[in-house]
């Protein structure tokens, strides 16, 4: 990493540490700060939403109990999406049989 430095002493730093190199160099670690704790932000949102995904995925599966276990087995929650496509299947099925219904 680049020292910070003033445009004074643009090569070298001031040895005696110019007011420009020291606010420089404030300037610079206040900046690594804001974006050590922007991503920690980042990553605990990511970890939360992450969260509440599982969450929702347990709360719509039927087959896994409250804490997305079933028969002591991690829930893929696959019976929720079979569940889905078969409904999903039904209804196009029905709106189909209504549609032609209608026409005939
Ligand atoms: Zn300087
Ligand atoms: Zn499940």
């Amino acid at each position: 990493m680049v020292t910070p430095r003033c445009q004074e002493h643009p090569r070298y730093p001031d040895p005696r540490k110019c007011a420009g190199c020291s606010a420089a160099a404030n300037a610079a670690a206040r900046k690594a700060t804001e974006v050590q704790q922007a991503a920690g932000k980042e990553a605990s949102t990511a970890a939360r939403e992450r969260a509440e995904v599982r969450r929702a995925a347990i709360d719509g599966c039927y087959a896994c109990d409250n804490d997305g276990y079933l028969n002591g087995r991690v829930c893929h929650h696959n019976e929720t999406a079979r569940l889905a496509a078969a409904k999903g299947a039904a209804a196009a099925r029905a709106a189909l049989n209504q549609a032609l219904g209608g026409n005939a």
